[in-house]
């Protein structure tokens, strides 16, 4: 068994990073330590996903790239997985969304808006500012975390946030 609590004890990453050095799991996953635990890197979920976003991650366990693009919600690797590592499919895929930082062309006074003409479900809104760009407002409550918005981003400037901590970890 890998011990996650115990192999970021070892590599001294304080507490308030440890939500971003968690790798970025697939939607309606079970909880990090018990997806450790169960997955036996069999890679049907690597293979079936329809974006091709599911890589080969740290020690062989299936992670997401949305650099690569976003995940569709096609649910295929859930389907897939011979495990029973999956939630009910009725919850909510996960409990994430992005954040934009200050990398954001806007605020450089660059006029940008691909984040908001490649976000499909209107999340992503433009404010005018005076006598500046128009600056990108994200609505929490819209956006889904599929990370759509990532990739195409020219400056990099899109993180994904997750909105409840991991609650396993020590
Ligand atoms: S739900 Fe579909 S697109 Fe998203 S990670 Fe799973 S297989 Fe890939
Ligand atoms: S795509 Fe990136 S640079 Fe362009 S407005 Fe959105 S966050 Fe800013
Ligand atoms: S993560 Fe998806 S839903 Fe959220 S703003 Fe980006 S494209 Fe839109």
């Amino acid at each position: 068994m890998v011990d996650i609590a115990r192999r970021r004890l070892f590599s001294r990453i304080p507490k308030a990073q440890l939500d971003t050095q968690t790798p970025q799991r697939m939607p309606w996953l079970i909880e990090e330590q018990a997806f450790i635990d169960g997955c036996s890197r069999c890679n049907k979920c690597v293979d079936v996903c329809e974006t091709n976003i599911i890589i080969h991650g740290d020690g062989g366990f299936p992670e997401l790239d949305f650099d690569k693009g976003e995940c569709s919600f096609c649910e295929k690797c859930a389907d897939v997985c011979p495990e029973p590592l999956f939630l009910p499919r009725a919850d909510k895929p996960w409990k994430q969304v992005v954040k934009i930082t200050e990398k954001c062309l806007s605020f450089q006074g660059v006029e940008c808006r691909v984040c908001g003409e490649n976000c499909e479900y209107s999340a992503i809104k433009f404010r005018l500012q005076v006598g500046g760009s128009a600056k990108p407002i994200l609505n929490e409550s819209d956006c889904t975390g599929c990370g759509g918005c990532i990739k195409p981003c020219p400056s990099n400037a899109i993180d994904i946030y997750k909105t409840e901590s991991i609650k396993q970890e020590v």
